[in-house]
């Protein structure tokens, strides 16, 4: 098929700067991205998408692929390029029979979570409703189901796919499996997913939170040991806790915040929070019992998309002792945190898809926020010093964690045969790497 002549740019929906809606369009959950694309196309089916890489070819442009906005470093909108908008397709359908959901590949996890849960049903979706399910599930797709369900990508039955040549595909497990492979981990490297059909799952409706807070006190102190002496315990439980829960560990403002989220029944939730009664004496408690869609959007983002923000991560397949002391000796002023994985993340056979290492125990991410320019550079710096403390004890980092880590970070995310498997899928599928604004995978690994 000749795909160098799209459909005439007129029957496209295109945004250019000083148009209405560009500004909108281009602003993304970091407000330190100020990307400035040459043309926007809002698509709205595949063939749009279709068309639209066609116009970037045409024009020499280099393309982005916006869907939700949330990677910390504006992968979506390129400067000066051609932003593949795909916000206009936000759709989800379902079949609660089959327990199916077919999602639009620019939707955000909040539609996800809104058509399936008043069937009692969901699948495993971020923390942050606003995120979105094509760069969450693309990269792997970590939630509060994920010890019980698998991560997002392990629950992806098919996709539609517009290839960077622009041919429109279907990968599943048996149709282009290589493909399927490198879509479930891989990133948006090997073409622009127009739909996601999800597998749901009978979750209920029903979730609880489990908060301690431990002081930490200046090093040396009773404060600082007792902290210390939750964390290990905290650490401990998590290894045999059930699959509902999630084990949580947050330290911001002098603060180590431990426990866990529970999806499913509270009152179980609710028993196995007694467990947590070794970690000591808190100086708070919180127990609250949620709706699992009231848990997905806690966390959203009440400033919406004006703050500047900085991150780094790890994986740990081991959390030492000297590894949690390292975490309480962070920087006050950025919000660091843990979460647990195993169960049905660990359980699926490591080469069945590109996400890497499913034998991590716990996840780990430290944030910066803030709004003053000015405070660009301390605060940076202080999330990598932060993050620089946990570096001896890490055992690789999540991929949609990756910031301006460049190609040691994706070497980091990747074991070397995954790397130069992907790296043949990429040679197939976009052999001129077109889709380089991403984790990048070259078709040519260095
Ligand atoms: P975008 O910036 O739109 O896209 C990110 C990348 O994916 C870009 O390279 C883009 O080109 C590509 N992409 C997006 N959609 C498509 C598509 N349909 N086809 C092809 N390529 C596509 N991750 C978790 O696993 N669990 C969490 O709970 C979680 N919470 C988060 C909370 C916040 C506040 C933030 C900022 C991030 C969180 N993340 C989480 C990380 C998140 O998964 C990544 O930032 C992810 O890349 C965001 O995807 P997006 O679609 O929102 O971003």
């Amino acid at each position: 098929m000749d795909t160098t002549e799209g459909p005439a740019v007129t029957e496209l929906d295109v945004l250019r700067p000083g148009d209405g809606g560009y500004d909108t369009s281009r602003a993304v959950w970091n407000a330190m991205v100020d990307h400035k694309p040459a043309v926007v196309v809002r698509c709205r089916t595949a063939d749009d998408v279709v068309a639209a890489l066609a116009l970037a070819r045409r024009e020499g442009l280099e393309v982005g692929v916006r869907c939700g906005g949330h990677s910390v470093v504006g992968h979506g909108v390129p400067d000066g390029g051609l932003m593949i908008d795909l916000t206009p397709m936000g759709a989800v359908r379902v079949d609660p029979d089959r327990r199916r959901a077919w999602v639009q590949g620019g939707a955000l996890l909040g539609a996800l979570d809104a058509a399936t849960q008043p069937f009692g049903l969901a699948t495993t979706a971020g923390n942050v409703s606003h995120t979105g399910v094509g760069g969450l599930t693309l990269g792997g797709g970590m939630g509060w189901l994920a010890r019980r369900c698998g991560l997002a990508c392990d629950n992806v039955v098919s996709y539609e796919v517009v290839t960077a040549a622009g041919e429109v595909v279907r990968a599943a497990a048996d149709e282009r499996p290589e493909l399927f492979w490198a879509l479930r981990g891989g990133g948006g490297n090997f073409g622009v997913v127009t739909e996601f059909e999800f597998r749901l799952h009978d979750v209920g409706t029903r979730a609880l939170s489990v908060e301690l807070d431990f002081p930490i006190g200046p090093a040396g102190s009773g404060d600082a040991a007792s902290a210390a002496s939750a964390a290990f315990r905290w650490r401990d439980l998590s290894a045999d806790a059930p699959r509902q829960a999630t084990y949580t560990a947050a330290v911001h403002d002098g603060v180590a915040t431990l426990g866990f989220v529970w999806v499913g029944d509270p009152d179980e939730g609710r028993e196995h929070a007694r467990e947590l009664d070794a970690l000591g004496t808190p100086s708070a408690r919180r127990v609250e019992e949620l709706s699992y869609l009231d848990l997905q959007t806690r966390e959203d983002s009440v400033r919406g998309h004006a703050v500047r923000r900085y991150w780094k991560g790890h994986y740990f397949r081991d959390l030492p002792d000297a590894a949690l002391e390292a975490l309480l000796a962070h920087d006050p002023e950025v919000r660091a945190g843990l979460q647990a994985y195993g169960g049905a993340i660990a359980e699926v056979p490591d080469d069945d898809a590109a996400f890497s290492q499913r034998d991590t125990r716990f996840e780990y991410v430290v944030a910066a926020g803030w709004t003053d320019p000015a405070e660009d550079e301390r605060l940076i710096a202080a999330a990598r010093a932060s993050a620089a403390l946990l570096e001896p004890y890490a055992s690789g980092v999540y991929v949609n964690v990756l910031a301006d880590d460049g190609a040691a970070g994706v070497r980091r995310a990747y074991p070397p045969a995954k790397l130069a498997r992907l790296a043949a899928v990429k040679r197939q599928y976009d052999p001129d790497n077109v889709l380089h604004l991403n984790q990048n995978i070259p078709p040519a690994l260095a």
